[in-house]
C-alpha cells in the first residue's frame, strides 16, 4: 500500500533524523512510552567505547518526538567529545523524558525512568540536566544504581556548578599563561556574562585570586550578590560586550558570539561556560582575524561531568578536584596545538577527542547544528 503524502513526511523526517544519527556515528537508541506514568523516554547512547557513557536526563516540553531525539542525538555526540577530550573513561549519551501537558505523579514518572535506564544495563549512567533536580536523581536511585547527582554524598555534591566553575577558572589560567605568558590571573579583568550558578562561583575563585570582575546579568540581585561578595562591578546586559578586559566569559545562554558581537569585543581571550557559544562555526575565523583566543566550550564547561564521573567512579569527591586541575594542561595543549596546526581551538579539541576514540576513518569536521 502506497504511504499517504502526510504519512510520507513523517517518514521521511525519521529518515533523516536516522542518516543524522550514522553521520554522527552513534550507537543505541532506546525509546520507552508508558501509558500508566504518562513516561515517554528516549535513551541516545553515543558511545561505549571508552567505557560507560554519561548524560543527562532532560525533562523538556517537546511539541514532538522529532524534535526530542534531534536534541538527544546531537547532546549525547557532544557528550562523547567532552568526555574523551577529558580523558575520562567514558562515553557519552543523553536522555530526554518527553514532560507531558499534565504530570499526575511525578515519582512515579521517575520511578518508571528509572527502570527504563536499569534495562541499559549500566551501559548509560544518568544525571541532571535541564528540567530534572537531586530528588527527581534520588528517586531514578531507588530504581537503579546507575545514577549520579542524588544526595548520597550530601548535597554539597549533587550540584555540578561549583565543579563547572573550576574549570572554567582553569581554563582561563591556561588561555592567559598561553597569551600573554602570565602565570597567575592577578589583576586580569574578566567581564563576566551572567551571574547565575557558574557566574557565581566562578566570581568567588577568581577574586580570590586578585582578578577584575564585570558583570552583567537581567536579574539584579543576581549582579548584587557578587557586588557585595566579590568586589565585582555590574553592568547592563547590553553593555557587557563593550567593557575593555583581558577575558570575555560568556555563562549565561548559547550563540552570543556573532559577527555583531565580536566587532564590539576588548578582549583578547574568550573562555566561559555557556554551551555552543559560537553563533556558527564560521565566527571561530573571525575571531582568529581579531587575535582573540577562543577556548572551546565544550572542553571549558568539562567539570562538572569531569566530577560526576570521579563521584560515580570512585565514591570520593575528593579525586574531582585534581582532576579538573588536569584541564590546565589539556587546554594549554589544544592551544599550541591549533598554533602549530593553524586550525581553529575548536576543530582541534575535536580532532584530538576523534583520536582519542579512535575514529581515524572520521570526516575532519562533523556541523553539529
Ligand atoms: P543559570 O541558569 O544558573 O544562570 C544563567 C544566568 O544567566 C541567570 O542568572 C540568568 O538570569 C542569566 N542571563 C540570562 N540572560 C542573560 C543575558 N542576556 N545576559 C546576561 N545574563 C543573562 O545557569 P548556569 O548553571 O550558571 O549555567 C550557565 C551556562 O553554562 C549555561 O549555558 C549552561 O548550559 C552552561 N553549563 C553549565 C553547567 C553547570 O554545571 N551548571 C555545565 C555545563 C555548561
Amino acid at each position: 500500500m502506497m504511504a499517504s503524502k502526510k504519512q510520507g513526511k513523517r517518514f521521511y523526517k525519521h529518515e533523516a533524523l536516522i542518516r543524522y544519527a550514522r553521520m554522527l556515528g552513534f550507537g543505541e537508541l532506546h525509546e520507552k512510552i508508558d501509558r500508566e506514568t504518562g513516561l515517554h523516554a528516549i535513551i541516545a547512547i553515543h558511545s561505549t567505547k571508552l567505557g560507560p557513557a554519561i548524560g543527562g536526563s532532560r525533562f523538556f516540553h517537546y511539541y514532538a518526538a522529532g524534535p526530542a531525539l534531534k536534541d538527544a542525538l546531537r547532546l549525547s555526540y557532544m557528550m562523547t567529545l567532552k568526555a574523551a577530550v577529558s580523558n575520562l573513561p567514558h562515553g557519552g549519551a543523553k536522555a530526554v523524558i518527553i514532560k507531558p501537558d499534565e504530570i499526575k505523579d511525578r515519582k512515579a514518572l521517575f520511578e518508571a525512568y528509572g527502570d527504563f535506564v536499569h534495562e541499559m544495563n549500566g551501559r548509560y549512567i544518568t544525571a541532571i540536566d535541564v528540567g530534572t533536580s537531586t530528588e527527581d536523581m534520588d528517586i531514578i536511585a531507588d530504581r537503579t544504581p546507575y545514577v549520579i547527582g542524588t544526595t548520597k554524598l550530601g548535597t554539597a555534591h549533587s550540584d555540578p556548578s561549583s565543579h563547572t566553575a573550576l574549570g572554567v577558572l582553569h581554563s582561563i589560567e591556561a588561555a592567559v599563561k598561553f597569551q600573554m605568558d602570565k602565570d597567575n590571573i592577578e589583576g586580569i579583568r574578566i567581564a563576566i556574562q551572567g551571574a547565575g550558578s557558574v557566574g557565581y562561583h566562578l566570581s568567588g575563585l577568581l577574586s580570590q585570586r586578585g582578578a577584575q570582575i564585570t558583570i552583567s546579568d537581567p536579574k539584579p540581585e543576581a549582579i548584587q550578590r557578587c557586588i557585595d561578595e566579590f568586589g565585582a562591578t555590574g553592568v547592563d546586559i547590553n553593555e557587557i560586550y563593550d567593557v575593555p578586559c583581558d577575558i570575555f566569559a560568556p555563562c549565561a545562554m548559547g550563540g552570543t558570539i556573532n559577527a555583531d558581537t565580536i566587532k564590539r569585543l576588548q578582549c583578547t581571550m574568550i573562555v566561559g561556560s555557556a554551551n555552543n557559544q559560537l553563533a556558527h562555526h564560521r565566527v571561530s575565523e573571525l575571531l582568529d582575524e581579531k587575535g582573540i583566543l577562543y577556548a572551546p566550550d565544550f572542553v571549558v564547561n568539562s567539570g562538572g561531568l569531569i566530577n560526576a564521573a570521579m563521584v560515580y567512579d570512585y565514591q570520593d569527591p575528593s579525586i574531582a578536584d585534581a582532576q579538573i586541575a588536569k584541564l590546565y594542561d589539556t587546554m594549554l595543549a589544544l592551544f599550541e596545538r591549533s598554533k602549530r596546526e593553524r586550525k581553529s581551538t575548536t576543530l582541534v579539541a575535536e580532532q584530538v577527542a576523534r583520536e582519542k576514540l579512535g575514529w581515524v576513518r572520521h570526516k575532519e569536521k562533523i556541523i553539529v547544528e
